[in-house]
């Protein structure tokens, strides 16, 4: 029998946004995790990157939610603002018909008084990271009491990154009779005592081994050899026809070096590591999803809280050390059923990393034979990686704060105001204070002369062309 949303005793209203938004079938996680949620269970649930998770808590919350009373009735702690940002996006997705809804994302990095605002008209869920929830409620800005559910989203990794505390101590505010949903990749001891700390009678979901995870994903191993590594990372991107593809190197410096030699050529390529500030990281995630950078290389940081539609192909141009960032890493691709490539490049057959990450998911990687890459030279690949047609960004300094909508930036561009086609249009994304528009090379400089000549709901915002 097929699973279906409907036996998920979801209200009508949410099963149509799921419909809506093309989620055909529950995911695993969200089968088991969505029941148990609207039943009131504290959940620890194994949450592999791509799963649905998201939705697994998101639904049930929303389904929760009372939006007549503005009081805090969620709150989702997550370790990265990656993370808190991309929550924020599939809670309001999910969201959108419950009117008046107040989502609100709380992270450091970014002043405090706005979100202090915010947190004072009232909001129905906040989503952050922990050291400002914990900074919000010390101040008590933040109104814990009102709150029903909380949710640890990457559990294991807020460990890692040392916020174990901060955790424990944002939950010793909240009420003694919440529910508590905690997800996690993996469940070493650390989790498991803090699951009996701050969770009752949690009921365990596990969803079935890597494979499955990984079922969508055609893996493959390309031997290097004493081969030249960057013509060889080059012939695989180009012999992978991709929307998107992101190529994780171990290191910055590599990332770096990568980046530079491959922006020689016009291939749409840009760098995403530590390095970079937030705005950087933003701007760069946001070109990335709306495929105006194509090829994205990045080291870990990026391997979370990322999520991109169309994303095909992943390249390890470095293996990592542990086999389940292996999975974390390639499962950034086929997400919810959709096909995808991950090729690692090794120097040679007997790697024993390949080895480990072949036994940690039981599945045998196939080897890709790249002899056709040797005659080939390294100018000749990177103009035939930059051809086809290409989009450009635009930052628009107005977002969902001045009441922007994605049919008032549309409007500006085309039609009588704009002149321009609805084809030279890509991806629109609107932000709290700022938006994201794509458009076609070709007509770049004319969108933000108009953009910038125009007004979007009568008032005047800044236009500028990022990236590059
Ligand atoms: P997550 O594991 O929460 O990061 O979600 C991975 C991606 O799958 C997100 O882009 C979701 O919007 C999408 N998604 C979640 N649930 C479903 C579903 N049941 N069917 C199709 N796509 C889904």
């Amino acid at each position: 029998m097929q699973a279906s949303f409907e036996a998920l005793q979801l209200s009508p209203a949410l099963t149509a946004v799921v419909h809506d938004l093309g989620y055909t079938q529950p995911t695993p996680i969200q089968i088991e995790a969505i029941p148990a949620l609207l039943a009131g269970r504290n959940i620890i649930g194994q949450s592999q990157t791509g799963s649905g998770k998201t939705a697994a808590f998101a639904l049930p919350i929303l389904q929760g939610i009372e939006v007549d009373r503005r009081q805090l009735q969620a709150l989702v702690i997550c370790p990265t603002r990656e993370l808190t940002a991309q929550v924020g996006r599939e809670m309001r997705k999910l969201g959108r018909d419950h009117s008046g809804l107040q989502v609100l994302e709380l992270v450091g990095g970014q002043p405090s008084r706005p979100q202090r605002d915010t947190l004072e008209r009232g909001a129905h869920v906040a989503i952050g990271t922990p050291g400002r929830l914990l900074d919000h409620l010390e101040r008590g800005f933040m109104k814990p009491d009102s709150i029903k559910t909380v949710v640890l989203d990457e559990a294991d990794r807020m460990l890692d990154m040392g916020f174990g505390d901060d955790v424990r101590k944002i939950i010793r505010y909240l009420p003694q009779n919440r529910q508590t949903a905690l997800f996690s990749a993996t469940f070493p001891s650390t989790i498991e005592a803090m699951s009996k700390e701050i969770q009752q009678e949690a009921l365990r979901i596990t969803i079935e081994t890597a494979d499955e995870d990984l079922a969508d994903i055609r893996q493959l191993k390309l031997c290097f050899g004493t081969d030249d590594k960057l013509l060889t990372l080059c012939w695989a991107l180009q012999s992978h026809p991709h929307g998107s593809a992101l190529v994780f190197c171990n290191q910055k410096s590599t990332v770096r070096e990568i980046t530079k030699a491959m922006s020689r050529g016009a291939i749409s390529v840009d760098r995403f590591d530590g390095d970079l500030d937030q705005f950087d990281r933003d701007q760069v995630l946001a070109r990335f999803r709306n495929h105006s950078v194509r090829i994205l290389i990045a080291t870990d940081v990026a391997g979370r809280g990322l999520d991109v539609e169309g994303l095909d192909l992943v390249i390890n141009f470095d293996l990592p050390e542990q086999p389940e960032v292996y999975v974390h890493r390639i499962g950034r691709t086929g997400r919810a059923g959709a096909n995808g490539v991950a090729i690692s490049m090794i120097q040679n057959e007997t790697d024993r990393h390949i080895e480990a990450i072949e036994e940690f998911t039981g599945q045998p990687i196939e080897i890709l034979d790249h002899s056709a890459s040797k005659s080939l030279k390294l100018d000749h690949l990177l103009k035939q990686l930059a051809e086809g047609p290409k989009m450009e960004t635009i930052l628009i300094s107005g977002g969902r704060k001045d009441k922007v909508r994605k049919g008032d930036i549309l409007g500006a561009l085309t039609g009588e105001a704009g002149g321009l086609s609805g084809k030279d249009i890509g991806k629109i994304e609107i932000q709290d204070k700022l938006s994201y528009v794509a458009v076609s090379q070709r007509v770049i400089s004319d969108a933000v002369s108009c953009l910038n000549a125009g007004r979007i709901k009568g008032k005047r915002f800044r236009a500028t062309h990022v990236g590059r």
